[in-house]
């Protein structure tokens, strides 16, 4: 019997000893020293690298990557349980070499990198010794990449690059940047001349590369490889985006649920009003959803590949969204005014629900996707009816009784009753 819920004893362990961890060390990093986790500043990395150090020894760094890349090897099941634990706190993924967006970038060089590109990017971002960032969106068009632009032409031993990039996170603070053109995907140092960073959004950068120039071995891939990269880039990220999400909303549960047991309202605990308690009962339902939709994913990944899966994490991208919106409205509201105050996460929380909608993909294009390849199982019926339509099915099942109904005028009866849509008289 394969169908199994439970978690190996000594996983468990690895998992206890990470939720002691982030409560005890990571989550008080965050509140004290914000940012600290991130930053390159001497007496942050002195406050942050000893915590780095306890994952390291631990054997859990840099979670998402196979054993020969330096990962543990855990696969995406493990990484969705331990991904419910990191997802609560801002910094858990850097301190556990795991932040977004070096991780997708590091799955790409992973699997499409040479040797030599491995050596010289890959083992820095697994160290945290440098950072990168990913320019995809142009400023024209972000979902449909038919509309994107950049472009690299080939003179002599370098591409050179020519377009424009908006929303690339994190880019003014990348070492590295790993640029979708046309033609190919391409690693160019942040430095280079004619990466020109805008001065607006301060965050996710919008980048002019003009006339920049890259040695030819900064093609990751092959040429034209582009798309193909970029799916498996954003496979992972979607998925984790979600096993992410799914930490968030258990938070906002269980906010949600110790106030509702705290507060009075019009003579009772506001937990005992019937409209409390089906904000409570739809939340708790739509988190479980979420949250098996998302292990059964990673499991469908483990035992396939994210190619195969796409439908499935395309599937849990829009829907991590969704219950990221509902049960984070519901907790900040049952809050009241203390939930729309900065004082709590919840406030944030339901302000990154758009957010989630749009980053990684628009939940329409998603579900453009898990509509179009869920049609590819189905067929048009060959007639007027449906498959379904009862009449017609009950014809043919009569045939399969037919000596029957011949033997017996009962049945006979019986069956003619049916076929008019008259109850059976028992
Ligand atoms: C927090 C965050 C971080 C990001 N980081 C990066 C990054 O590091 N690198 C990077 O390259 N990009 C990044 N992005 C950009 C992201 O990938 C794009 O925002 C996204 O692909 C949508 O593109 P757009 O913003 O141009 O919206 P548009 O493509 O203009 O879409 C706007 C709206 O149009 C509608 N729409 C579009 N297409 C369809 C369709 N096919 N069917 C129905 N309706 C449709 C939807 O309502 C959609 O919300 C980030 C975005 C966010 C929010």
């Amino acid at each position: 019997m394969a169908w199994d819920f439970s978690t190996e004893p000594e996983f468990q362990e690895q998992l206890d000893w990470v939720d002691e961890f982030c409560r005890t060390d990571v989550e008080p990093l965050d509140l004290v020293f914000p940012g600290a986790a991130y930053s390159r500043d001497p007496k942050a990395k002195a406050l942050a690298d000893p915590l780095k150090q306890q994952v390291k020894d631990r054997g859990l760094w840099a979670l998402f990557l196979d054993r020969d890349l330096g990962g543990p090897g855990f696969g995406q099941l493990k990484l969705a349980l331990l991904n419910e634990i990191l997802g609560r706190y801002r910094s858990a993924p850097v301190v556990f070499g795991t932040a977004a967006p070096d991780t997708g970038n590091m799955e790409m060089l992973a699997a499409y990198g040479t040797r030599e590109q491995k050596d010289r990017w890959l083992t820095p971002l697994m160290n945290q010794e440098i950072f990168s960032a990913y320019s995809m969106t142009e400023p024209q068009g972000g979902s449909d990449p038919s509309l994107f632009r950049t472009r690299a032409t080939r003179d002599g031993d370098e591409w050179v690059i020519n377009g424009e990039k908006w929303f690339t996170s994190a880019g003014a603070r990348a070492d590295i940047i790993f640029v979708m053109c046309t033609n190919g995907m391409f690693v160019v140092p942040r430095e280079s001349p004619g990466v020109n960073i805008m001065e607006f959004p301060a965050l996710h950068n919008h980048i002019r590369y003009e006339n920049v120039r890259v040695p030819a071995d900064h093609l990751l891939g092959p040429e034209d490889g582009a798309k193909v990269l970029a799916q498996r880039r954003l496979g992972g990220g979607r998925i984790h985006h979600a096993m992410r999400t799914v930490a968030q909303v258990k938070l906002a549960f269980d906010i949600m649920c110790e106030r509702a047991l705290s507060r009075q309202s019009h003579g009772k605990v506001i937990a005992e009003h019937q409209m409390v308690q089906e904000m409570i009962a739809d939340s708790y339902a739509e988190i479980n959803m979420l949250r098996l939709l998302v292990l059964w994913t990673a499991w469908t990944i483990d035992n396939s590949s994210t190619r195969q899966s796409r439908t499935q994490i395309a599937a849990c991208k829009y829907t991590c969204a969704k219950v990221l919106r509902e049960v984070s409205y519901r907790a900040l509201h049952t809050l009241g005014s203390l939930g729309t105050t900065d004082l709590m996460p919840l406030q944030a929380m339901f302000a990154g629900a758009p957010t989630m909608a749009i980053a990684d993909g628009v939940d329409e294009v998603h579900k453009v996707t898990v509509a179009r390849n869920v049609l590819k199982g189905y067929e048009p019926h060959p007639g007027l009816w449906p498959t379904e339509y009862i009449p017609a099915k009950r014809e043919q099942a009569r045939k399969k009784y037919e000596a029957l109904i011949a033997a017996d005028p009962a049945l006979a009866a019986w069956a003619d009753a049916a076929a008019k849509h008259r109850l059976p008289r028992y």
